[in-house]
């Protein structure tokens, strides 16, 4: 007679997205003659470039050729992938990042959610709050996060850091000492960023106190200031206290193809000397079998110059409606933050509304959808996110609708 592991019977209610995906659903049927704009998406809607798409039809020919099939990749994944990241990713940065420390895997997703498992049980994590949720629910199945009150939705052994209005949404140096601290920026949802100086702080103190960060740097493409750093290697000391994390998804449109990367520097140890590089790459070589190597060709061609050209001007076409939703709801007499190097824009509801009831609202009256800020975390309560990724189109109709409420 099998059990199951007790320990996912612990992750609270539904799924956000599926939860708002119902609500706007019902809404629809209700009211088939109205027309509703989504801007609640983390999606990007963007075909891909035309370099990758070139080197896709290319990579689909090679493996149909005896001469240059490929069968399982190598376990870290391509050396000419892996050497295009560390050159173009870390080099041109003045980032010291080597090409054995960087694991290709099929996203961020999946690397965020499995890399806990080599750390022990009794860990405490600290997570921003709000937070994108895989990090929580990943350590709430590994049986790390204690016991869940839902009133206040938090967990007994994680560490919080809230991300308000009153920090401008940047974590502050928890009292408790954690063991591993995740960090997000540019962060979904809040579309916030930390200067260079403020990310050093965050890696002085875990070598301090022998905490490991991972940093979540998902949004990178979309930074546009110059003191925000694009990786946590620009930071000293960060070989010895950080893991990075990054997507093809969100900088080069391959949330459908899938494709990332995580660097676990080799001199990451842990306090008893455990390499966490010969760690990862133990998991990595015995739980996954690599990203395809059409895919993983049509990485590289990111990295080429037509490449960068190309999805530089797919960023620049989501930035502009970010910067559009920023002013037209900042003219509507909104407050709003984020939206200036990440996708997202974070707003707080008027009159201390609920981030449910003004998302009911927004959908009444302007048949706009969002997400509510209290899905990603008690602090995000009162604020609501809204996203670049529509069609300038959308995004222009959705502003008109909402200033017009
Ligand atoms: C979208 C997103 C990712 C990317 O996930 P993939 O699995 O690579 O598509 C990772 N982290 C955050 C915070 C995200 O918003």
């Amino acid at each position: 007679m099998f059990k199951v592991n007790e320990d996912y019977l612990k992750l609270p209610g539904s799924y956000l997205f599926s939860d708002i995906a119902k609500k706007v659903a019902a809404y629809q049927a209700a009211n088939p003659d109205k027309s509703i704009i989504r801007l609640g998406i983390g999606d990007v809607t963007q075909p891909l470039a035309p370099a990758i798409i070139k080197r896709l039809h290319e990579a689909v020919d090679e493996m149909a050729d005896a001469k240059t099939f490929k069968g399982y990749a190598p376990d870290l994944g391509y050396e000419f992938l892996r050497k295009a990241i560390v050159k173009n990713d870390y080099e041109k940065r003045g980032a010291e990042v080597y090409i054995d420390e960087v694991f290709v895997s099929d996203g961020a997703k999946s690397d965020s959610g499995n890399i806990q498992e080599i750390f022990d049980r009794n860990c405490r994590i600290a997570v921003c709050d709000p937070v994108y949720p895989v990090y929580v629910d990943t350590n709430v199945m590994a049986g790390r996060t204690g016991t869940y009150d839902a009133e206040t939705g938090l967990w007994s052994d994680v560490i919080y850091m809230p991300c308000t209005e009153e920090n401008n949404f940047a974590p502050e140096i928890p009292k408790e000492t954690p063991d591993i601290i995740y960090l997000c920026f540019p962060n979904n949802p809040t579309g916030a960023t930390i200067t260079k100086s403020m990310l050093q702080d965050w890696v002085d103190y875990a070598n301090k106190v022998k905490a490991v960060i991972i940093y979540d740097a998902a949004y990178e493409a979309y930074i546009s200031e110059d003191d925000v750093p694009h990786s946590i290697y620009e930071c000293e000391g960060a070989r010895t206290c950080a893991i990075e994390i990054r997507s093809f998804s969100k900088n080069a449109g391959f949330t459908g193809t899938r494709l990332g990367f995580t660097v676990v520097p080799k001199d990451l140890k842990s306090s008893d000397g455990v390499s966490l590089n010969a760690l990862w790459a133990r998991r990595h070589g015995t739980k996954f079998n690599g990203a395809p190597y059409i895919i993983q060709a049509a990485g590289e061609a990111v990295y080429s110059d037509e490449g960068k050209a190309q999805t530089k001007e797919q960023i620049a076409y989501y930035m502009n409606n970010a910067k559009y939703i920023y002013n037209g709801l900042k003219e509507a007499g909104y407050t709003v933050s984020g939206g200036v190097n990440a996708p997202y824009i974070w707003l707080k509801t008027p009159d201390g509304m609920k981030s449910w009831d003004f998302f009911d609202y927004l959908l009444d009256k302007a048949q706009v959808v969002g997400t509510p800020g209290s899905g990603f975390g008690p602090s995000g309560e009162g604020y609501f996110r809204l996203t670049a990724f529509g069609s300038y189109e959308n995004t222009v109709a959705a502003i008109e609708r909402i200033k017009a409420i």
